[in-house]
């Protein structure tokens, strides 16, 4: 294990069958010493500084009927909202006052948000916020419909690949929804000159440590800019109510293991780690992860994102508590930048 763990932060890259292994042995000596070359790799790249960005939740309609989201269209004890353009405009206004050089727009697969409203939005958020960075994380669209979005300015896109099994997949989403697409979407997204992300649940349903070990190998091969990862927490309405969490340990453990496959990274400590552990966020941060998204949507509809149970969006998860969540970043030894965050590149 020692070997392998020395051998990964020396050469970024492992066997398909060394990542299994990695996840398969795992124990406390392993976890200690990746820990520590993630922070030190990490610390190499990007100091003590963490990565804010605001994320609004700008719809919770979708047209899809993902296995394991709360949002999922075919819920229907979701109650459903959309932002329009104007109440986006309001929560950047407040974002930048408050310090946010970073814009996330997240949301279900809601046609309301078609090319021409979208592009108008991001072109206007642009000109009013000229030194802020704006992410997307909207679901599949076509690559004409990505490509306009990057040229009315759009810099990242977060889609995760969920898993980069195309048997476990077909196990977390209905037919209609298919692995090849997703593929489809992260490789023409990166061509177009996106910062993008990928990213998958830890412990989602069927998941096993082959099926980590892939999504390991595609991190390597992928080479993606961000990478959200997060236990997989289940939700009431949807067909995995009945299917356990994943763990906070094993988070923080594929957390380190990302840093070390791409030092350079940009490695959200995400708001699901916050809601399985009251320390997730800094946990997450002392794994290697060094950006932080807190939640910048309209109070009134907060509650109403409900991906998985209990999902937290008030106290430190709330983009108006920074200063709380600045002090618990610096009690760890990190410091908050206000920045756009871009990849560093090395
Ligand atoms: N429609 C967008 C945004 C999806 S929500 C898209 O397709 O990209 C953002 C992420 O939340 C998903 O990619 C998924 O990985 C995560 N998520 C959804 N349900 C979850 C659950 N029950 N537990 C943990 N994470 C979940």
């Amino acid at each position: 294990m020692i070997r392998l763990i020395e051998k990964l932060a020396k050469e970024h890259r492992l066997e398909l069958a060394e990542y299994e292994l990695l996840l398969r042995n795992r124990n406390p000596e392993a976890a200690e010493l990746l820990t520590e070359l993630a922070q030190k790799t990490r610390k190499e790249v990007y100091g003590n500084s963490v990565f804010i960005r605001g994320l609004i939740e700008i719809s919770n309609i979708c047209k899809n009927d993902c296995l394991y989201c709360g949002i999922r269209g075919g819920n229907r004890n979701c109650v459903r909202y959309r932002l329009t353009p104007q109440e986006i405009m309001e929560c950047c206004e407040e974002g930048y006052e408050l310090g946010f050089r970073t814009f996330v727009m997240q949301g279900g697969e809601d046609a309301y948000y078609n090319d021409e409203l979208l592009c108008g939005l991001i072109a206007d958020i642009k000109q009013r916020f000229p030194d802020c960075a704006i992410t997307l994380s909207l679901g599949e669209r076509s690559r004409e419909s990505y490509q306009k979005l990057r040229e009315a300015g759009a810099d990242r896109y977060l889609l995760r690949h969920e898993t980069a099994d195309a048997e476990h997949y077909a196990k977390l989403h209905p037919p209609q929804l298919a692995f090849a697409d997703r593929m489809r979407c992260l490789h023409e997204l990166k061509e177009l000159g996106f910062q993008t992300g990928c990213g998958f649940m830890v412990g989602s349903p069927f998941q096993t440590e082959a099926e980590l070990a892939k999504d390991l190998k595609f991190i390597e091969t992928f080479q993606p800019d961000m990478c959200g990862i997060g236990p997989f927490i289940p939700h009431i309405d949807t067909v995995f109510a009945g299917y356990q969490a994943g763990s906070l340990e094993l988070t923080c453990y594929l957390l380190s293991i990302i840093r070390l496959i791409k030092p350079n990274i940009l490695l959200p400590s995400t708001t699901a780690l916050g809601t399985i552990d009251p320390l997730g966020r800094e946990k997450g941060i002392l794994a290697g992860a060094n950006v932080v998204m807190p939640n910048l949507s309209p109070a009134s509809v907060r509650k109403k994102y409900m991906l998985y149970d209990n999902k937290i969006s008030d106290g430190d998860e709330s983009a108006q508590s920074l200063d709380s969540l600045k002090q618990k970043i610096s009690a760890i030894g990190y410091q908050v930048v206000t920045d756009r965050g871009d990849i560093k590149n090395i």
